[in-house]
């Protein structure tokens, strides 16, 4: 049992979350926990399909990162805020990030979709662009 950092209940499904932008979160005044990690960035190149287990027919898509060998000289420091929390906790954040994405800033140019303000006030949904970058 332990407690959620957000909402304060007790449960066994807490997990961390990690977040960074390059800005000084903690201003945000949330609970944030500081960390840090020295190492080698992998970036992802691909997905593939794992069982969950030999004798299993399910199977669960996973990330696949370059697999460039470890070099000490390649190392950079990567801060980031943490927050323990519950899983309810987390589809809120999960739900917040996906509002704030698809909710395009007034005037912002993209090949998705963002919300015009209109004489009456009321956003009306337009796309925008001929790309698929965005
Ligand atoms: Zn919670």
């Amino acid at each position: 049992m332990s407690k959620c950092q957000r909402c304060g209940k007790e449960g066994e499904d807490r997990r961390t979350l990690w977040m960074a932008c390059f800005y000084q979160m903690n201003e945000l005044n949330i609970p944030f926990t500081e960390k840090m990690i020295n190492g080698t960035l992998y970036e992802k190149i691909g997905e593939k399909k794992i069982k969950f287990s030999p004798n299993s027919t399910f199977e669960h898509t996973v990330p696949v990162f370059d697999n460039k060998p470890y070099d000490e000289d390649d190392k950079y420091e990567y801060r980031f805020y943490t927050l323990w929390v519950c899983k309810s906790c987390r589809a809120d954040w999960m739900g917040k990030i996906k509002e704030w994405y698809n909710e395009m800033p007034f005037g912002s140019v993209s090949n998705r979709t963002q919300y015009v303000q209109t004489s009456s006030d009321k956003g009306i949904a337009v796309k925008y662009g001929n790309s698929n970058d965005g």
